[in-house]
């Protein structure tokens, strides 16, 4: 049977014979926190193995085409026309000019559109269509979309291995939570002596974000708000007091020494703030992107500016670090063909060129396209 969410709700597809309509509708809770059921769907991707995606298929399926295809930005491609979101970059029946572009104006979906490596953990971090629009101008950015970019920063830098990036549901429980809560969260894998620092970031009500980083080099803690008027000593001496009693609590369940007999100590990094409701998440990103290009120093200023280009520069930088979309289901995200079912096989969609297993669509083998009878996706449907 299966281990994860992921292949219980595949199963639940194929059992039900359900259409690729299914990734329109919403998989994920609409807050910007991830629940800890996220985590546990999230945790069910497979790590990249070196066995072959291809199973030997039935004469009728188009033959992949393995070269790397871009959206097609050309004239065809019109922006979506019902978009009520009046703050989108795009105005309405402009031509997206970007391939960014052509996901914050396209109805949202549950299409993978990202996939982020991790070298140190058993899966990947898997962004969806519907998260990656969070983005976009005077949105809420979700915790997913944080991460994914910071991860993608860490892969870019040599000694980013020396930081560990905590999630943010931990965060949080580690900083809010119940001490059963914080007992749940024993991160039994992870050994920190292996590194001199953590980032992560937290959210506060739900409608905002700050920045965390512990310097394990110099015991220190700071907890960043990107909005003016915190308290952020405070809120970083009590951060300091959590986190001391969280490893003390690791070394009682687990037997683990490690940071256990740092003495964390407040401190204060200096930045500008945030001008509106919304730019918390973009600005805990610029934190978390200078605090690795200064790492192991610690920066002693974070001079973010909040331009419009910001948001739209960091969705590309997520496009740019993720795994190519050739080689990965941009249903489910994974690299390999799943295990459970011999006959599953892979489809491409003939505008942009993402793969996705016929099985994750619930696509019944009469139903696959015939060969040289072109197929496309629910992105490339939407956004023509
Ligand atoms: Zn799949
Ligand atoms: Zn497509």
């Amino acid at each position: 049977m299966y281990g994860s969410l992921q292949g219980r709700y595949r199963e639940h597809i194929m059992a039900h014979h359900l259409s690729e309509q299914l990734l329109l509708k919403t998989l994920l809770p609409k807050d910007i926190s991830q629940s800890k059921g996220g985590w546990a769907k999230r945790d069910g991707a497979k790590p990249r193995t070196s066995s072959s995606k291809y199973y030997t298929t039935p004469d009728i399926l188009p033959v992949p085409k393995r070269a790397k295809l871009t959206l097609n930005t050309g004239e065809d491609i019109q922006s979506s026309t019902d978009v009520e979101n009046s703050s989108n970059p795009t105005s309405k029946g402009s031509k997206p000019a970007t391939e960014v572009d052509a996901l914050w104006t396209c109805k949202p979906t549950e299409v993978v559109v990202a996939v982020v490596r991790h070298a140190e953990e058993k899966h990947n971090f898997t962004l969806r269509h519907r998260e990656f629009q969070s983005l976009r101008p005077d949105e809420l950015i979700i915790g997913e979309v944080m991460e994914c970019y910071i991860r993608g920063i860490l892969n870019l830098k040599d000694n980013a291995g020396r930081l560990y990036l905590l999630d943010h549901y931990t965060m949080g429980v580690i900083l809010h939570g119940t001490r059963e809560q914080i007992a749940r969260q024993e991160l039994k894998k992870v050994t920190f002596d292996l590194y001199d620092g953590a980032i992560g970031f937290v959210n506060i009500r739900n409608v905002h974000w700050k920045f965390v980083y512990l310097h394990a080099l110099s015991n220190h803690i700071y907890v960043v708000d990107p909005l003016q008027g915190s308290n952020e000593v405070e809120d970083s001496r009590k951060a300091a007091y959590k986190f001391g009693e969280y490893f003390k609590m690791r070394r009682n369940r687990l037997g683990k020494e490690d940071w256990v007999s740092i003495k964390w100590q407040p401190g204060k990094i200096t930045h500008t703030f945030q001008k509106d409701a919304t730019s918390c998440g973009a600005f805990v990103m610029q934190m978390a992107k200078m605090t690795v290009k200064e790492f192991p120093k610690i920066p002693k200023t974070f001079h973010i500016k909040s331009s419009q280009h910001l948001r739209r520069d960091m969705a590309e930088e997520i496009l740019r670090g993720s795994v190519s979309k050739d080689d990965f289901c941009s249903f489910c995200g994974i690299e390999d063909l799943p295990t459970t079912a011999v006959d599953a096989v892979w489809i491409q969609c003939e505008t942009c060129g993402r793969w996705f297993h016929t099985q994750c669509l619930g696509m019944p083998a009469a139903r696959i396209p015939k060969k040289n009878t072109p197929w496309y996706c629910v992105l490339c449907i939407l956004t023509n």
